[in-house]
Order: structure tokens, then sequence, then C-alpha cells
């Protein structure tokens, strides 16, 4: 049993199963033996490679998307150009290199991190040298500036409850103890008022998943964006969440989730439907990542840097571009959630 597993057993033991939610919030982040807290998720040695860690070109084609709304709407200035869970800075430093020479845009840019993890903000501070990001707890500490801001696998790492549909009313899977440890149970049969909309496309049986802190995240990102910014939210997902999407992955694997708490990267799909909702009155756009980037001309980019390499590199930069579009790997599982302000068109690449 891992340390963290006592804690969560003793707990559970003295007080009941927990949510599904607090046995994701205590394994990915409790303060010192949590898994963002205390590992290195990503690349070929860690868990998990993300977008921004397979290829340059991905946070070169944000950053350019931002910089062009930035100008489309007019350049203001200053402005908070933003990142939630940047992990290690990657997709910001491509962003940052790739706008360098966007007249204006570096200067007037007030660059913010918003991380809870204070070692992943020290890989950041260093991956980002020689720009000094300010780091932000919540994205309510944002100042009133125009925002743009990018997500990438930020929301799928946020902690999701489990409803089984149960008549017109649902039982929460719940975190208990069984013979072999930790263990998902079933609580009483309750009325869950947020999960009202769901009676219309659920049967007995259903399993949905509801994530309590995205919608005020999302709704507060949203406040900042009544006349000018843009905020991409990037992830694995779908417009309507259903079923069991709940993971756990460790060394590029999945893994029993319960089996080792705080080791493993727990994740759930995220339901961009309730995004959307929560940004209204903001207007969005919905796409696949594929579409997203070869609408801002990630082929065309792949063929310039194909042109400086061969060999290994070369075969590796087509193995990258492909991973990040085809269907059969991320191009469609992705999704792209942009989010601008209500009478202004979409970011470039996402509608
Ligand atoms: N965007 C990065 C990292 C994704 S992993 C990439 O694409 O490579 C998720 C990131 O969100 C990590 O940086 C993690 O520490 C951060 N994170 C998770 N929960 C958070 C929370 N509640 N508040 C702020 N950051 C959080």
């Amino acid at each position: 049993m891992t340390a963290l597993a006592e804690i969560l057993a003793a707990r559970i033991r003295a007080n009941g199963p927990i949510t599904l939610a607090d046995y994701m919030t205590e394994c990915l982040l409790h303060p010192t033996l949590g898994y963002y807290t205390t590992r290195e998720p990503f690349g070929a040695a860690g868990d998990f490679t993300t977008a921004p860690e397979i290829s340059q070109m991905f946070g070169e084609l944000i950053g350019v998307c931002l910089a062009q709304t930035w100008l489309d709407q007019g350049a203001p200035t200053p402005f908070t150009l933003a990142e939630i869970g940047p992990g290690r800075g990657t997709l910001m430093a491509d962003a940052l290199r790739a706008t360098r020479n966007v007249p204006g845009f570096h200067a007037a840019m007030h660059l913010t991190l918003i991380e809870a993890s204070p070692r992943l903000r020290a890989l950041q501070a260093t991956g980002l040298h020689p720009h000094a990001p300010v780091w932000l707890d919540r994205v309510q500490d944002l100042p009133d500036l125009p925002l743009y801001l990018i997500a990438n696998e930020f929301f799928d790492a946020l902690p999701v409850r489990q409803f089984q549909r149960a008549g017109p009313f649902w039982r929460e899977r719940l975190v208990g103890l069984g013979d072999k440890g930790l263990t998902f149970g079933l609580g009483p049969i309750l009325p869950v008022p947020v999960l009202t909309h769901r009676l219309k496309d659920t049967t007995e049986g259903q399993i949905v998943e509801h994530c309590p802190q995205a919608a005020p995240i999302m709704a507060e990102i949203a406040s900042r964006l009544s006349t000018k910014g843009a905020a991409l939210i990037i992830d694995y997902g779908d417009w309507h969440s259903l079923g069991d999407t709940f993971q756990a992955l460790r060394a590029h694997a999945s893994v029993d989730p319960f089996a080792a708490p705080g080791a493993a990267d727990l994740t759930a799909h995220v339901d961009f439907e309730a995004l959307a909702q929560a940004a209204a009155p903001a207007a969005h756009s919905y796409t696949t990542q594929a579409t997203f980037l070869t609408a801002l001309g990630i082929h065309q980019r792949a063929d310039r840097l194909a042109q400086k390499i061969s060999g290994a590199s070369l075969q590796s930069h087509l193995a990258a571009t492909r991973r990040l579009t085809s269907p059969e790997e991320m191009g469609t599982l992705f999704k792209v959630l942009a989010v601008h302000p209500a009478g202004t068109p979409p970011p470039p690449g996402s509608a």
C-alpha cells in the first residue's frame, strides 16, 4: 500500500466512503504525496505525452492563433496572455518563440500562468526564461484585462463525480473499502439537480460524470471575454459526456486507478457542452484538433521543418505530425472549444 492509500483507507474507515472527486483530488494534488506534486508525468520516461511535448508545432500554432486574434481585435494594450495547467511550460515557450516578431505583442502582454504544483512552477520558470511570468493559484485572481488564454489537457485533470441512473434519480459511485482495498461502491438513491437534463438522454444503469469545478472555472474565464479576448480549451472528450471515462495512466499504460493512489495520473473525458454553457453569454465554436491544426497550417509548417532534417529525425517529425492530426491518433479524440466575445469572429482555425 502506498502512504496515500493508508491515509485514504483510514479516512474511509472513520467517516465512510468518499466521492470519486475527493479521491481524485487527494491522488493528484495531496501536498506531499500527490501525483502532480511528486512526479514528473510528461514524456517518454513519464506516464503520458501531451501534444506540446510531441511537437513544437502545437505551441507555435496556438501562439499564432492567439496573436492573430489579438491583432484582429485591435491589439488591446496591455493584455493578459495566460495558460492554465502549463505542465513543463513547453507549449508557452513555443508560443512565445513563434510570436516574438508580432509587432507589440510581447511588449503589451502580461504573461500569467495558473498552476497548482510548486514543482511544476519551478520547471515552467526554467523553461520560459528569460520571460518572467506571474503565477496565480486560481482563475479568479486573473486581472481585469483583455484575456487570451490556453488550456491544454487541464480540464481532464479536474476531479469528477460519477452517478449511475436509478429511475428518475441517481446513485453516486463512491470510493470505499472492500476485501482487497479501495474499491467502488454505490451510494443511496437520491435526486441530483445538476443532472436533471441528463434524464432525457440516459437509460437505467447508465453512468454520467459531473465535474464540479469545470463550470465555475469556465465562467470565471468567460467573464473576462465580454468585449475582447479568447480562450482555447483543448482536451479529449466529447460534446456530451456519457459512461465511465475515469482512467489511470502509468508508464503510458492503463492501470487500476485504485492500485497505487498518488502514483498514476487520473483523468476523465471533458464534457464540452457543460463548458460551452458555462461560458455563455460569450460565444463558442467547437471543432476537432485535426481540423483546428490543419486550418492553422500545420501541414505547411511541417513541410518547412521537414526540409531542414533527414533520417531518424525526419521520421520522428512525420510521425509527430500524424500523431497530432490523424483520426486514429489524437486528431478527432481531442477537441478544441474556442470561447470568444459574443458578436466577434471565432479565433482562426476554430470554426
Ligand atoms: N498543459 C500541459 C500539462 C497538462 S497536465 C501539457 O499539455 O503538457 C495538467 C496540468 O494542470 C499540470 O500542470 C497540473 O499541475 C495542472 N493542474 C492540475 N490541477 C490543477 C488545478 N486545480 N489548478 C491549477 N493547475 C492544475
